[in-house]
C-alpha cells in the first residue's frame, strides 16, 4: 500500500537556523498525527541538507531529506555542482528532478533531466520527477502530449531502457499554477494523472506496485488540498510557497491525509 506523500519545496529559501526551528514545530504536530499513515519529505537548499537530516535523526522524526536538483557527474571538475555522491553522503534519500524553474532558467533539457534520473536511481536516490505544460501549451490543448512526452523521455521509455519505477515520484505541475494562486480543477488534475498511469501501462510497466506514485504541484494550500487528494490518481502534493511555514505545511499535511 502506498502512503500518501506531501514533500516541501523550499527553494532558495531559509538558511540553517530557520531550518531547525521549522523541524521543532514539525516534531510538535508530528506527536498529534498518526505518521505511519503519511510520508512527509522536507527538500531544504544544499547548504541546509546535512544540518536538517542530522536533526530529522535527533528528533527521530518520520520525514525524509530530498535536494533539490543534482549534477548528473559522480565527481570532477564542475564548479559549483554536486553529485549524487554528495548527496546520499549529506543524508538524502530523495532528489527533485526536473523542476521546471530549473527547465526554464537555467536550461535543463529532457536529455539532461534523463542523465540525473539515471544516475540519481544508480546512486540509491528516489527521483521525484516534475512535468508540466506552459500556460501556452494548455491553451493550445496541448497538456497531455508535454506531459507525455516528458514522462518517457525522462524514464527512457523509447529506448526501452526502463528504470525500476516503483520507488519513483512524478510530480504534475503546471508552469502557470506554479506560484500563481492558480490551479487547474481537481478533475483535470486527475485527467493527467490518469494519462501519465496510462504511459506506464503502454510501456508494459504493468504491476500497480511498479508504477511511480504521482503528485500534483502547483499553488497547493490548505483550502485546496482536500479536493485534490479525493482524485483517485492523487497521491501526494509537491507543495512550494505555502510549505515555507512549517503551521502551515503541516496543516496541509493532516487536511490531506
Ligand atoms: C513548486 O515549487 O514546485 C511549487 C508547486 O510551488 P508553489 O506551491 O509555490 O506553487
Amino acid at each position: 500500500v502506498s502512503l500518501p506523500c506531501f514533500v516541501a519545496n523550499w527553494k532558495m529559501n531559509k538558511t540553517i537556523e530557520e531550518t531547525l526551528s521549522y523541524l521543532s514545530l514539525c516534531k510538535k504536530r508530528f506527536s498529534h498525527l498518526p505518521h505511519q499513515d503519511v510520508e512527509v519529505i522536507l527538500a531544504p537548499p544544499y547548504t541546509a541538507l546535512f544540518s536538517v537530516g542530522k536533526r530529522i535523526k535527533e528528533l527521530s522524526l518520520p520525514i525524509g531529506l530530498s535536494a533539490q536538483n543534482l549534477f548528473f557527474k559522480t565527481e570532477g571538475a564542475y564548479t559549483g555542482e554536486i553529485s549524487p555522491r554528495m548527496l546520499c553522503e549529506a543524508g538524502c534519500q530523495y532528489v527533485i528532478i526536473g523542476h521546471s524553474e530549473r527547465r526554464m532558467q537555467f536550461g535543463e533539457t529532457d536529455a539532461i533531466v534523463v542523465e540525473k534520473v539515471q544516475v540519481a536511481l544508480d546512486a540509491g536516490l528516489i527521483p521525484i520527477l516534475c512535468v508540466g505544460e506552459s500556460a501556452k501549451e494548455r491553451a493550445e490543448g496541448k497538456t497531455l502530449a508535454v506531459v507525455k512526452r516528458q514522462v518517457k523521455e525522462a524514464f527512457c521509455m523509447d529506448k526501452h531502457r526502463l528504470f525500476d519505477l516503483s520507488r519513483c515520484l512524478v510530480s504534475y505541475e503546471p508552469i502557470w499554477a506554479i506560484g500563481t494562486g492558480r490551479t487547474p480543477m481537481p478533475f483535470e488534475v486527475e485527467r493527467v494523472h490518469q494519462e501519465i498511469v496510462q504511459i506506464f501501462h503502454e510501456e508494459g510497466n504493468l504491476h500497480a506496485a511498479s508504477r511511480p506514485r504521482i503528485l500534483y504541484g502547483g499553488s497547493v494550500n490548505e483550502a485546496n488540498v482536500a479536493a485534490f487528494m479525493e482524485e483517485p490518481h492523487v497521491s501526494g502534493m509537491l507543495v512550494g510557497g505555502a510549505s515555507l511555514s512549517a503551521e502551515t505545511f503541516m496543516n496541509i499535511v493532516q487536511l490531506g491525509m
